[in-house]
C-alpha cells in the first residue's frame, strides 16, 4: 500500500488495508482502530464491570500478548478495573518453558502481576509425563483442554479475580461455531459465547474481549507494538478439522472480504436463538478436588485416576 494515504487522518502513509470496509489505515489509525473495537465490544456484550479484578489467560502466544497490552491501556482509562495475568505452564518440553518466560518479561514490563499455575502442582505430572505409557485412545488435545479449563480457574480464584479473559480471535469464534455444528452438538452451539456467565456458579464468569478482532489484526497489532512472542506451534497440536476450517476460511475471507464478520454476526443470533431449548445441567462440586462439575467426580480428577471406589476407600 505504499503511496496511499490512511483514510481516517489523510495525513500518514497507509500501514494496512481493511479490505471488508474498503479503508486504509495508518500505523497509529490502526492501532487506535482495534483498540475502539475491543472497548465497543467489551461495552456490546457487558464483559466487564468498573469493579473486575479481571484474570487475563496469558499463553505467551500472539493473541494472549496482544489481547494483554490491550486490556492493560484500557483499564489505564478505568481505574477501578484491577488486571492480573493468570499463566497455565502445562510441562510441555521444549515449547511452554519459551512461552512462560515472554509472559512473565511482557507482565514485569506492563507492571502487571503475573500468576503461574502448572499442572505438575494440580496434577502431579506435567502434560509430556502424564502422555507417557498412556494408550492413545485420546488425544493429547482432549486432556491439555481438560486440565487447562480446570487450571484456568482454579488460578483466576487463587489471585481473587472476578472474571477470566481468554484471547480468542474473530477467526477462533468462527472455528469454534462451525466445529461445534459439523460435530453435531448443537448443544455446545449453544452454549458457545463471547460471554460465558455460568448462572449455576462455580466456574468464573469468561469474556473474549479480542473476538471481534480479525487473527491478522490481532498479529499486525502485535508486531506495530513490537511485541515478541512465540511463533512455534505446541508439538501435540493434531485438531484436523479446525485446521481445514482455517484454511477454507482464509480462502472465503480473501475471496469475498467481511464474510468471516457475517457469518459470526449470523451465527451469534443462531446461538442466541437456539440456547433456550437447550436444558440446564446441574452443577455440583467435585467430590475430590470441590471445583464445579456436572458429575459426581469431575472430568480432571477422573482423567488422573480418581474414582468413586478410590474416594470410598480413603473416607
Ligand atoms: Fe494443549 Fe493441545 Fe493446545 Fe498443545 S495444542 S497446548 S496439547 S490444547
Ligand atoms: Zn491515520
Ligand atoms: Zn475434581
Amino acid at each position: 500500500m505504499q503511496g496511499l494515504t490512511c483514510s481516517t487522518c489523510h495525513r500518514h502513509t497507509s500501514y494496512y488495508r481493511r479490505e471488508n470496509e474498503g479503508v486504509n489505515l495508518c500505523k497509529g489509525c490502526f492501532k487506535d482502530s482495534v483498540e475502539r473495537k475491543v472497548r465497543r465490544t467489551i461495552s456490546r456484550w457487558k464483559m466487564f464491570s468498573p469493579a473486575d479484578h479481571i484474570a487475563v489467560a496469558v499463553s505467551g502466544g500472539k493473541d494472549s500478548l496482544t489481547m494483554l497490552m490491550i486490556l492493560k491501556k484500557l483499564s489505564a482509562k478505568f481505574k477501578q478495573t484491577r488486571i492480573t495475568a493468570v499463566t497455565v505452564d502445562e510441562g510441555i518440553a521444549g515449547y511452554r518453558e519459551e512461552a512462560v518466560d515472554l509472559a512473565k518479561a511482557y507482565c514485569d514490563k506492563l507492571d502487571v502481576e503475573h500468576e503461574i499455575v502448572s499442572f505438575k502442582e494440580l496434577y502431579g505430572d506435567g502434560l509430556d509425563d502424564f502422555l507417557r505409557g498412556r494408550p492413545e485412545r485420546m488425544t493429547a488435545c482432549s486432556y491439555c483442554g481438560v486440565f487447562r479449563r480446570k487450571a484456568i480457574n482454579i488460578g483466576a480464584k487463587r489471585v481473587g479475580a472476578t472474571k477470566i479473559a481468554t484471547a480468542h480471535n474473530l477467526d477462533d469464534v468462527v472455528q469454534t461455531y462451525l466445529l461445534n455444528l459439523f460435530q453435531g452438538d448443537v448443544e455446545r452451539f449453544a452454549r458457545f459465547n463471547p460471554v460465558l456467565r455460568d448462572p449455576r456458579g462455580g466456574f468464573l464468569p469468561r469474556v473474549k474481549p479480542l473476538c471481534e478482532v480479525p487473527e491478522k489484526e490481532v498479529a499486525l497489532y502485535g508486531y506495530a507494538e513490537g511485541l515478541t512472542f512465540q511463533s512455534a506451534s505446541c508439538p501435540y497440536m493434531t485438531e484436523a478439522l479446525r485446521n481445514e476450517l482455517r484454511t477454507m476460511l482464509n480462502r472465503l475471507e480473501l475471496a469475498h472480504p467481511g464474510v468471516l464478520f457475517s457469518s459470526y454476526r449470523a451465527m451469534t443470533k443462531l446461538r442466541a436463538l437456539a440456547e433456550p431449548g437447550v436444558p440446564d445441567s446441574v452443577l455440583r462440586s467435585c467430590r475430590s478436588c470441590g471445583e464445579p462439575t456436572t458429575l459426581e467426580i469431575c472430568e480432571a480428577c477422573k482423567m488422573v485416576g480418581v474414582s468413586m471406589d478410590k474416594l470410598e476407600v480413603t473416607a
